[in-house]
C-alpha cells in the first residue's frame, strides 16, 4: 500500500536542527473506521516506536485495508534525545518539569469535531507558543476526527501488558491482550492525550461518536526485547483486524481493576524483590526483602492490602515514601 508521510517542525534548536513530527497515513480503498496510534511520548519508552514500525511495514505490503490509519512512531523527539548516563530521561521536559503526558487539553468543551479542530489550529497559529503547546497541538490535530486512538507507553524495568481507558470502552480493546485494564470514569485532573479525546466531548457527543480511546503499556523503559516485540506485533494486528472486521479475540481474559496507584516504600534500605510482575499480593503476603545498611537489619515486607503488581520501577536503593512499583486493585 502507498502511504502518505508528513512532518511537522516542533522545535527549532539555536544551531539551526529542528525537532520534528512524522506522520504515517495509509488510506484504504473501502470505506472504514480510521484509526490513530503514536509512541514514545515519553522518552524512555522506545519499545512502541519498533512495534509500529513493525506494522508500518506490515501495512506497506498490505494490498488493502478498510478506512484509515495514521501512525507517528515517535511523538516526542525532545523526549528520546533527552540522555543522560545510559539511560533515556525525557519523561519530563528538562527544560521545566513538564510531564509530556499532561499537556493535553481535557477540561474544554466541544459539541463537534470542527470546534476540536478550530481549538488547534488557533494555537498553532500564534508565535512563540511553548513547545509543550506546539507539541500538543500538532499531535492532536493528527489525531482529531479518529475513531480510535491508541498511545503506546511503557512501565518500569519489569512490566505486565496492561491499558488504560475508560470503563464503557474496555470491550474495544480486548483483542490488544493487555491481561488488565485500568478502567476510571472518575474526573482526574491529569490531561493525558487519551482522555483528551473524550472528556471534552461528554456533554455533548452521543457515546457511539466519541472516540475510543487507549493509553496501552505494553512493555519496560529503555530496552525492546524481540521475543515481546512478535507477541505485541501479533496482538496489535489481531485488534486491527477486529477493526478492520475480520477476527475477533475470543477467549481474552481480562482482569479489570477501578483503582491504581504506586506502591510506595515503607522503609529506606535495599530492596530485593520476593514477587514478580503478575502476582498477586494478598494482604500479608510478602513482597520484598529491604537491607538496612545503617541497623544491619533485613526486614521482610508484607503487602498491606490485596493487590496485582503490574509494574516494578527498577530502583534497588530507595528512601522511606518513594515510588517502588505500580499497582492495580478493586
Ligand atoms: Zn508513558
Amino acid at each position: 500500500m502507498k502511504y502518505i508521510q508528513t512532518t511537522y517542525p516542533i522545535q527549532h534548536l539555536p544551531a539551526g536542527a529542528t525537532h520534528e513530527v512524522c506522520a504515517y497515513t495509509f488510506q484504504g480503498s473501502l470505506e472504514g473506521p480510521s484509526i490513530y496510534m503514536q509512541a514514545n511520548l515519553h522518552g524512555p519508552e522506545v519499545f512502541g516506536t519498533a512495534l509500529l514500525l513493525e506494522i508500518i511495514e506490515h501495512l506497506k505490503v498490505a494490498d488493502d485495508i478498510v478506512g484509515s490509519i495514521t501512525i507517528v512512531p515517535v511523538a516526542n523527539p525532545m523526549g528520546v534525545s533527552s540522555v543522560a548516563h545510559n539511560a533515556i530521561v525525557g519523561r519530563w521536559n528538562q527544560t521545566n518539569g513538564v510531564n509530556w503526558n499532561r499537556i493535553f487539553p481535557k477540561h474544554v468543551e466541544w459539541k463537534n469535531h470542527q470546534e476540536e479542530v478550530l481549538y488547534f489550529k488557533e494555537i498553532l497559529q500564534k508565535q512563540g507558543i511553548s513547545v509543550q503547546d506546539k507539541l500538543a497541538a500538532t499531535l492532536r490535530s493528527l489525531s482529531v476526527g479518529s475513531d480510535y486512538v491508541i498511545d503506546i507507553h511503557c512501565t518500569g524495568t519489569h512490566n505486565l501488558p496492561h491499558l488504560f481507558c475508560r470503563e464503557d470502552m474496555s470491550e474495544e480493546f480486548v483483542a490488544l491482550g493487555a491481561m488488565v485494564h485500568l478502567v476510571s470514569d472518575k474526573e482526574t485532573a491529569e490531561e493525558t492525550f487519551e482522555e483528551s479525546h473524550v472528556y471534552p466531548f461528554r456533554n455533548h457527543m452521543a457515546y457511539e461518536d466519541i472516540p475510543k480511546a487507549c493509553t496501552w503499556e505494553v512493555s519496560g523503559y529503555g530496552t525492546i526485547d524481540k521475543k515481546e516485540l512478535a507477541e505485541r506485533k501479533e496482538q496489535l494486528l489481531c485488534w486491527l483486524e477486529g477493526v478492520w472486521g475480520g477476527n475477533t479475540a475470543d477467549g481474552v481474559e481480562i482482569k479489570k481493576f477501578s483503582h491504581f496507584g504506586n506502591l510506595k516504600s515503607e522503609r529506606a534500605g535495599y530492596y530485593v524483590w520476593n514477587a514478580k510482575v503478575g502476582d498477586v499480593l494478598a494482604k500479608g503476603d510478602t513482597y520484598a526483602t529491604v537491607y538496612d545498611p545503617h541497623t544491619l537489619q533485613k526486614h521482610v515486607l508484607r503487602a498491606s492490602y490485596t493487590c496485582m503488581l503490574l509494574s516494578t520501577y527498577g530502583i534497588g536503593a530507595l528512601s522511606e515514601g518513594e515510588d517502588l512499583a505500580w499497582v492495580g486493585w478493586n
